[in-house]
């Protein structure tokens, strides 16, 4: 019987849980499949709140349409009629204190469209002429990495970075966009430089072509009905034949001849064959703390961030603007980084009707202490910030505070080669204990998906010699 362990109960280690356990047993190989989470429940960073109609994302909101593996899984588990797709519509970017809405055909911050670029009000004459020197610069000498701030700064100057890619960038990332790795992110844009020099060129060569005048936006994210919480209970409804251990941690794992002994918190140990290890790449670090060659990895920075979501009944606010969300700007006076107006974005399956939900996030490298305000603190600054741009009457019905400590990994430059060295290293230490999650090969949900699809992948072909 081969055993299999799986540590970590997040989105990564419950995909390889649901489709270990599905392909084993097309091939008709026996198993024993455990799943450790220290917490007492399931889900990870995915974590859904309802209450009186409202459902509030305590983490992610949404998964990309375009990577197509969030989608697939959620039909393979069969809920596939609860995939909705985002309401669309105008957002904005907080530049200097003022919202601006999004110049019509950018594409992460970067003009495919000449025309709303110039006539933005986004960015002064000089701004708009060095943003244009995209055109003439030449292709970076080929090299590993950069930063993502390095490569954008050169082509485009600092004000579009700072305007328009550096806030939509770290809205994703939570990160500083001049430490954060071009490979590890966005490789597409070094391909593009590389093979049309001009990335407004390039971009446009390879874009799909803007939509007619009048018609809609499509929908590029998708949420499920009951929100992303779905795609857990889904998953976790999958996994009877799995033995799932909550409210366990693994202290430490140690290889003895072929075996992994894992040294639970209940002083209990378990024996198994195969790891999977899917937690952030510091637990891995601690669970590994005997093995000198994990001690010569640094330390991999996370940002810590925080949301607050407000429900208030619609006609408390009284300056509405018309649109989804905005993100902010470092050279706003504003701690919030972003906000979403929820119940646009999401109509009809995040609040009831007359009901409005915004959502706000604080937390960046750089402003992380926000995190450890009180509630009542948080809520009011939030509340404060918004009330610069929006008028809101009153308090909210009620607010949902939630805290994301050293929660966002980010990918600093050579991120990509300590992922590749640590992935050989394993290999030769510990063959069979795999890792896979957000700490390595991309933190979007579908990314995580991808890679414990890859692992299981390399698994059952192993067990299949
Ligand atoms: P986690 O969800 O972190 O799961 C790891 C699990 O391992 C945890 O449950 C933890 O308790 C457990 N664990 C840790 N150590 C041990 C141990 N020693 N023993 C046992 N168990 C252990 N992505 C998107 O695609 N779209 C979004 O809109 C989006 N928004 C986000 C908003 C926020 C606020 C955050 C924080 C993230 C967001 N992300 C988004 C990123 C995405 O949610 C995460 O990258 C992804 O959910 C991580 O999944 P994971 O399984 O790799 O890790």
């Amino acid at each position: 019987m081969n055993r299999i362990t799986i540590i970590g109960g997040g989105i990564t280690g419950l995909t390889a849980a649901y489709y270990l356990h599905k392909k084993l047993a097309e091939s008709n190989i026996p198993n024993e499949i455990t799943l450790i989470e220290a917490k007492n429940r399931l889900g990870g960073k995915i974590e859904t709140y309802r209450k009186d109609g409202f459902t509030i994302e305590r983490g992610p909101d949404s998964f990309l349409i375009r990577k197509q593996s969030a989608e697939r899984l959620a039909r393979d588990i069969g809920i596939g009629d609860k995939l909705v797709t985002n309401g669309t519509g105008k957002s904005y970017i907080l530049v200097n204190n003022k919202l601006h809405q999004m110049p019509q055909g950018s594409f992460m911050g970067i003009p495919t469209q000449v025309k709303p670029f110039l006539y933005s009000n986004l960015f002064s004459l000089q701004g708009k002429l060095r943003a244009g020197f995209d055109f003439i610069l030449p292709k970076c000498k080929a090299q590993e990495d950069q930063s993502l701030g390095l490569f954008f700064r050169r082509r485009f100057g600092d004000e579009l970075v700072e305007n328009l890619i550096e806030p939509l960038l770290s809205g994703i990332y939570a990160g500083d966009i001049d430490d954060l790795s071009l490979m590890a992110t966005f490789p597409n844009f070094y391909q593009l430089e590389q093979k049309h020099r001009s990335l407004v060129k390039g971009l446009q060569q390879t874009m799909p072509k803007p939509n007619k005048q009048g018609k809609k936006k499509p929908s590029m994210f998708y949420s499920l009905e009951g929100g992303l919480q779905s795609l857990v209970d889904g998953l976790e409804s999958k996994l009877d034949s799995i033995h799932v251990k909550k409210n366990t941690c693994v202290k430490k794992i140690e290889k003895s001849n072929s075996t992994y002994q894992l040294h639970l918190d209940d002083g209990t140990k378990l024996e198994s064959d195969i790891v999977i290890v899917t937690s952030p790449f510091y637990s891995l670090k601690k669970m590994l703390g005997s093995y000198d060659f994990i001690q010569t990895y640094p330390n991999q920075k996370a940002t810590s961030v925080a949301n607050v979501a407000l429900a208030f009944d619609r006609s408390a606010i009284k300056q509405d603007i018309d649109g989804t969300g905005f993100v902010v700007s470092r050279n706003s006076e504003y701690r919030i980084t972003a906000c979403t107006w929820t119940h646009k974005k999401w109509p009809n399956t995040t609040a009831p009707e007359d009901m409005a939900l915004l959502r706000c996030y604080v937390g960046r490298p750089g402003d992380e202490n926000v995190v450890e305000m009180s509630d009542e603190m948080l809520e009011k600054l939030v509340l404060h910030d918004l009330n610069k741009i929006m008028k809101i009457e009153g308090k909210p019905k009620f607010s949902v505070v939630s805290r994301w400590k050293d929660a966002m990994p980010q990918y600093s430059v050579g991120h990509k080669q300590f992922v590749d060295r640590l992935e050989n290293e394993l290999k030769t230490h510990l063959p069979s204990l795999y890792v896979a999650g957000s700490s390595y090969r991309g933190i979007g949900i579908p990314d995580c998906i991808d890679q414990a699809e890859q692992v299981v992948e390399t698994i059952v072909d192993q067990m299949k010699q």
